[in-house]
């Protein structure tokens, strides 16, 4: 009999997180007690001026179809966005509004990678961009990245990873799940390899303005107009406005390349919520104090839990410079027992500080490194102590 499920789909790998979340909320649901540091997102409100403009959006109608890739106010907005915060200019032809930067950057390597296509990503990354790599039927070329060079590629790694096939870098900063961020010599040196070679970069900024500690965010299609050509810049609201549900999100890039992303989401999604869209213009457009309320919690909860996990001698961390996670080594527990089982890689740690601890983390295997877990600090000083407590205790039981 003829396999039901298609070849393309099949290869996609099952998440490794998955089995972990429906576990925690199965626990939640029969009333146990689970610390959650696995969230991928802000645990704040969306802003209430924003919510006040979705709803009247709603009240005013503004309820049906809108351009595919977008209203003209919002790409205004974003094309303003984009020259203060990242001195880039684009026009309105080389901005698409996706369901969120999850679809922009699916638009961008459907549109960019043929069958057989190379795509150069450093690892750890974001689980999605592997898998999104393969369904375009392009190949993944991992550059391990390690703990001593600060989860970043190095110029001469990237010459290496390049063959003819390459057609595509995907960069990540501030990065998920490692917080590490490039700095604007260390993007120039990449750049100058990408533009010689003439390889396209899909740069991933959606943690831009989770910064700390003075650090400056650079996106790399800022650094010369040769770059620029070869950019696909994606951002959204999803972080910095606390507005994961909403799913806006949005690439700026050359205009045949954006118009073939266009292109493509007309034929799948069309275009991103209406209502959605006049809620991201007041997030874009209003007052940014909620933004940086947020950026302070966040750092004051990042501080709070490297000091702790450093001190806790069995795992160690690098001080995150972005983003909301910390991405915790576990090496020294590996091989070793937990009651009478080995703990071998991340996941099965995972699984049993879970069952043990009930707390929730991700396993690095997600993200392509599985001796780290990562922590997300996206919850309350409360439940980070509490958590902490725990893992604590979890640890002093591993033999
Ligand atoms: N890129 C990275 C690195 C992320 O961590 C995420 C969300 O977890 C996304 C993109 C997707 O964001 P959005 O909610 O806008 O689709």
């Amino acid at each position: 009999m003829e396999e039901i499920i298609s070849r393309k789909i099949s290869a996609i790998s099952p998440s490794s997180t998955l089995a972990i979340t429906a576990r925690v909320k199965q626990m939640k649901q029969q009333g146990i007690d689970v610390v959650n540091l696995g969230a991928g997102e802000p645990d704040f409100d969306t802003p209430y001026y924003i919510k006040e403009e979705a709803k009247k959006a709603i009240d005013e109608g503004f309820t049906k179809y809108t351009p595919v890739s977008g209203i003209k106010e919002l790409k205004e907005a974003i094309g303003r966005k984009f020259k203060k915060d990242n001195n880039l200019g684009y026009s309105c032809q080389e901005i698409l509004i996706s369901c969120g930067a999850k679809h922009a950057i699916f638009n961008a390597i459907l549109t960019l990678c043929n069958e057989g296509d190379e795509v150069i990503l450093p690892s750890p990354y974001w689980v999605s961009y592997r898998e999104m790599i393969k369904i375009a039927g392009a190949k993944p070329v991992i550059i391990k990245t390690t703990y001593e060079d600060d989860f970043k590629i190095s110029p001469q790694q990237l010459q290496e990873a390049i063959t003819p096939k390459t057609k595509l870098l995907i960069l990540n900063t501030p990065s998920n799940p490692t917080g590490m961020v490039y700095t604007k010599d260390e993007l120039l040196s990449l750049s100058n390899i990408l533009v010689e070679k003439g390889i396209f970069c899909l740069s991933d900024e959606v943690y831009e303005k989770i910064i700390y500690d003075g650090e400056k965010h650079v996106s790399i299609a800022s650094l010369g107009s040769k770059i620029k050509e070869l950019t696909i810049v994606v951002n959204g609201v999803s972080k910095s406005y606390s507005m994961t549900g909403w799913r806006i999100g949005y690439a700026g890039g050359p205009k045949k390349i954006i118009q073939a992303m266009s292109n493509l989401q007309s034929h799948s999604t069309s275009n991103p919520t209406s209502i959605s869209q006049k809620a991201a213009l007041a997030a874009l457009e209003g007052c940014q104090k909620a933004v940086e309320g947020m950026v302070k919690d966040f750092r004051e909860r990042r501080d709070y839990i490297v000091e702790r996990i450093n001190s806790l001698r069995k795992l160690f961390c690098v001080k995150p410079k972005g983003a909301f996670y910390v991405f915790a080594n576990i090496s020294a527990l590996l091989g070793r027992r937990f009651k009478d089982k080995v703990i071998n890689d991340a996941l099965s740690f995972s699984q049993f500080l879970l069952e043990e601890a009930k707390v929730a983390v991700i396993p690095g295997n997600a993200f392509g490194d599985s001796s780290y877990i990562r922590i997300s600090y996206a919850t309350s000083l409360e439940n980070l102590r509490k958590g902490m407590e725990r893992i604590e205790m979890f640890l002093d039981k591993i033999s």
